[in-house]
């Protein structure tokens, strides 16, 4: 998922109209790369209709160069480094195919209508990425996963450590450790298909009514209409941007941010979990924005309930556990397993 700002920017854009392009290649302006991300074909569902005749299990293998250049467009816009390229070997189809294969029926029953691919590209920035995907009313009505090759080289358990502590400067003295994986089965299939199914709760939350689509204008957004996210965050009135309802006692949330983004002296890692334990943010990830809060959600409630796998948390000082943070569905979270539970049994 990707910000707000580059379909705003699209917007303004149009207004401009002006530069023609061939390709993003020869665009040596913001609004030529604007308009050629705009002209991409990729994000209309006319240009994935054959993928969705497919048996979900089917819907993965090499990038399409067109998406590809939206991908190496998109991060040129946001000021990442644009050299994405595709990826794509035995070894990852082998593993993506046993990661789909092995979904609960619930959840590809949930987005089998909507998932119009999965694929993988080396240097997308960030572990995983989804797109939705536009009618011809340019209602959002499905979703395309992106997946980065660093993913298919480390077990689940390294993989969902590092994530957590990108968000933390390091330090020798302090960590955190994420356990997704049993011992015996801590391989690169459990980060893949963890990361999956979190980008699959992108890909079943668009179009519906769990948080606000994450182009839209907040302040055409009314919260309460948004029965899970609405359980957690609040559109300021002023600024008319999200905060959370737990700001107050969980100060650390404003300054969590991933994959090169860290803010917070890893020396608060404890004290950040604690906090955490009084909301009902299911992890530190998932306290970002709505739209992390529902995947985390999604994605924990399948891991842990549909699946039977472990989920657990620790901050670490001098390699010794302090403080542990397990899910939080039978205690402050309760309410959003209500509704994950509603929607698997829909
Ligand atoms: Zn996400």
């Amino acid at each position: 998922m990707r910000s707000l700002l580059v379909v705003n920017l699209l917007l303004f854009a149009s207004l401009l109209g002006g530069c023609q392009v061939a390709g993003f290649l020869e665009c040596n302006s913001r609004e030529c790369l604007l308009e050629a991300q705009q002209n991409n074909p990729t994000r209309t569902l006319a240009f994935w209709e054959s993928q969705l005749q497919l048996p979900i299990a089917l819907r993965y293998g090499r990038i399409p160069d067109r998406l590809l250049e939206y991908l190496r467009i998109d991060n040129k816009l946001n000021g990442f480094p644009s050299a994405v390229a595709a990826f794509d070997n035995a070894k990852v189809r082998t593993i993506l195919g046993n990661a789909v294969a092995s979904l609960p029926p619930k959840v590809r029953v949930l987005v089998k209508n909507k998932l119009v691919g999965v694929y993988v590209v080396k240097n997308l920035g960030t572990s995983g990425y989804t797109e939705s995907i536009l009618n011809l009313q340019g209602e959002p009505v499905a979703g395309v996963i992106v997946l980065d090759a660093s993913l298919f080289d480390q077990p689940g358990n390294t993989w969902a450590s590092w994530r957590d502590s990108t968000a933390f400067i390091p330090n020798s003295r302090f960590g955190i450790k994420t356990t997704i994986a049993a011992s015996g089965e801590n391989d690169i299939e459990a980060a893949v298909q963890f990361l999956l199914i979190h980008e699959l709760g992108h890909v079943y939350s668009i179009g519906t009514n769990v948080h606000p689509d994450w182009y839209r204008d907040l302040a055409e957004i009314e919260l309460s209409d948004y029965p899970f996210s609405s359980l957690s965050w609040e559109i300021e009135e002023y600024s008319k941007q999200y905060r959370s309802l737990f700001d107050d006692r969980f100060w650390q949330r404003e300054k969590l941010g991933f994959y090169q983004k860290a803010r917070l002296p890893a020396k608060q890692i404890a004290q950040t979990l604690e906090q955490l334990g009084s909301t009902n943010f299911v992890s530190i990830y998932a306290a970002t924005r709505p739209e992390e809060d529902f995947a985390e959600t999604f994605a924990i409630y399948v891991h842990t309930e549909l699946m039977g796998k472990p989920y657990k948390v620790e901050a670490l000082t001098d390699g010794m556990p302090t403080t542990v943070v397990t899910p939080c569905f039978r205690t402050t979270c309760a309410r959003k397993f209500e509704l994950i539970e509603s929607i698997m049994n829909q």
